[in-house]
């Protein structure tokens, strides 16, 4: 039995009475047809409503709505109920507001950008946060989305009137609709948005265009089949503008700046950042320099074996330290480690002499758990932060140096 949708003809109908024509269990879920509904099915990009049923002073949720393929509207639900019993539903109405802002306001952005552009509509999908619609281009530049953006609030604060009437497949073709759909059997139902936009869909929508309250485009970004334009209406839109607002008054806060130079700030942070990095590194290269000569005019023998572990400095520092030490002399040998962030081990000898570091690291690792390597004349490894004590680190530099 096809069910009666209430929907079509109201989308502001959220009480209504009924009564159960079909229940069953559909994989362990309580499933009821109702002869009529005003619970909207999940269809069309439009996400279904939630509400609650009650029967016999029970309070039965409903849980998901489905449109299945029969013409039936399936309610999922808290609790089994029989055929034959009275029931009234209450749908949850701020969600389906919410839900009729988000979807008429996609068909006033769709429509803008037919309009500018000639850019159509190929999918909308409803999100629990915001709204996406895919059009099909090679490509839309941020003027044009802040064109269509504009024109669709223009539409919105005209109030125009959004109407509703079924017509035949053969007239609807002639009326100039943006899009046909696929298939069809019976009347078409239209949603004529005066003077703007006529479309056939299943969906519940403003009485006019007002009741949009807002669009915000969001994110504008290429995807496979064109591109994707994310949106906010209603409500939904001034929650997001609320959040962006307190997002970058707090970023401004940090800056002590206004909320439009925190950009500017951002940018100018960055750059004292990378200056400050730079003037480091050559900072460490010198520090590397000097504790090379300090440590090799300390080391006697030949080859010079110099072992030296750096609790508080980085890898970086170590990896200078090793080529400082082995690059231009002819027999020096550092097996360094550095204990500061993750901690790393650095073998390297002047080139060409006959021990392996490669080999040495891939032991040391072998023995503390981690994972390096390199080549004859220069290797690395490294641990998980906090996974070593220091002292065991020293003693594993002392013990590589014995088997030289
Ligand atoms: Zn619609």
């Amino acid at each position: 039995m096809l069910t009666d949708r209430l929907y079509y003809h109201d989308s502001y109908l959220y009480d209504f009475d009924a009564s159960v024509v079909e229940a069953f269990d559909s994989n362990g879920r309580p499933a009821i047809v109702l002869d009529r509904t005003a619970f909207y099915p999940t269809s069309g990009g439009q996400v279904h409503d939630l509400g609650v049923l009650t029967a016999d002073g029970q309070q039965i949720a409903i849980t998901e709505v489905v449109d299945d393929e029969d013409g039936r509207v399936l309610h999922f639900a808290s609790k089994p109920l029989t055929v034959g019993t009275q029931v009234h539903g209450a749908v949850d109405a701020a969600r389906r507001r919410d839900h009729v802002q988000q979807h008429s306001g996609q068909h006033v952005l769709s429509a803008a950008f037919i309009r500018l552009f000639n850019m159509p509509t190929v999918s909308f999908h409803m999100g629990e946060e915001s709204c996406t619609i895919d059009l099909e281009t090679a490509g839309t530049s941020a003027a044009q989305a802040e064109k269509a953006e504009l024109l669709a609030n223009e539409v919105i604060s005209e109030d125009r009137p959004v109407g509703i009437r079924f017509v035949p497949l053969e007239e609807a073709r002639q009326l100039g609709l943006r899009k046909l759909p696929p298939k069809q059997t019976g009347d078409l139902r239209l949603i004529d948005i005066l003077d703007f936009d006529l479309m056939a869909c299943g969906g519940t929508h403003v009485r006019a265009t007002g009741q949009i309250g807002s669009i915000l485009l969001r994110k504008i970004e290429k995807v496979k089949q064109g591109v994707r334009v994310e949106f906010v209406c209603g409500l939904r839109a001034v929650n997001t503008a609320r959040r962006d607002y307190t997002t970058l008054t707090e970023a401004a806060a940090l800056y002590c700046s206004h909320i439009y130079d925190v950009p500017e700030q951002v940018r100018k942070s960055l750059a004292e950042a990378k200056a400050a990095g730079k003037s480091q590194h050559k900072l460490l290269k010198e520090l590397a320099e000097l504790s090379a000569e300090r440590l090799l005019s300390q080391a006697a023998g030949s080859p010079q074996v110099i072992t030296e572990f750096f609790p508080d400095r980085e890898a970086v520092f170590i990896k200078l330290l090793a080529q400082k030490l082995t690059a231009g002399k002819s027999s020096v040998i550092a097996l360094l480690a550095s204990g500061a962030g993750q901690p790393t081990l650095v073998f390297a000898q002047s080139p060409g002499q006959k021990s392996n570091m490669g080999q040495l690291m891939k032991d040391a690792m072998a023995q503390l758990g981690g994972r390096g390597g390199g080549s004859a004349d220069m290797a690395q490894g490294g641990l998980s932060a906090g996974s070593i004590e220091m002292e065991k680190l020293k003693s594993l530099l002392h013990e590589t140096a014995r088997k030289l």
